[in-house]
């Protein structure tokens, strides 16, 4: 009886506390900035260099590029296997053109591990998706740039 009136009595407290939950997915949550989900890729930024295939611990990440008449290399196909790939952002992190970033999209349910395969154009749709969903940080990207470049600016 005195651990069904402690009970009541933790559940009549938190009642009119501010709830944490969401009825997903009706209420989709907003992530943080910096939230860790699936890549997305700027294909055009892509030098073809290698170094998040070097690096990454659990080797889920191939490409292919090839060199232009301009003698600029270009990337030709870029796959990464989420059926091993942990989320960890060392391949973001060494990327020295920032072409390959993190999102926000975190649902890969599947019912067959061949559709954790995902090439470059998924990736770079899921780039417009991003930029479609939080116009708010290009805007807040683009004015840090532009104050950046007006303190650099000779006086
Ligand atoms: S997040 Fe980590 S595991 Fe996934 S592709 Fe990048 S380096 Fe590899
Ligand atoms: S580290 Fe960046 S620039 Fe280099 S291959 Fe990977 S995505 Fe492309």
């Amino acid at each position: 009886m005195f651990g069904f009136l402690k009970g009541l009595g933790v559940t009549l407290r938190e009642l009119p506390k501010h709830k944490v939950t969401l009825q997903y997915p009706d209420v989709r949550p907003e992530w943080p900035e910096r939230f860790r989900g699936v890549h997305r890729l700027l294909v055009d930024e892509c030098i073809v260099c290698n170094q998040c295939a070097r690096i990454c611990p659990t080797d889920c990440i191939s490409l292919s590029g090839t060199r232009g008449e301009d003698k600029k290399i270009r990337l030709d196909t870029f796959d990464i296997n989420f059926d091993t790939c942990i989320l960890c952002d060392l391949c973001t992190e060494v990327c020295p053109t920032e072409a390959i970033l993190m999102s926000d999209t975190f649902e890969m349910a599947q019912y067959s591990r061949d559709n954790l395969y995902l090439d470059m154009h998924w990736l770079h749709d899921n780039e417009l998706r991003y930029e479609r969903n939080h116009p708010e940080r290009f805007q807040k990207d683009a004015e840090g740039n532009e104050a950046t470049e007006t303190a650099g600016e000779p006086q």
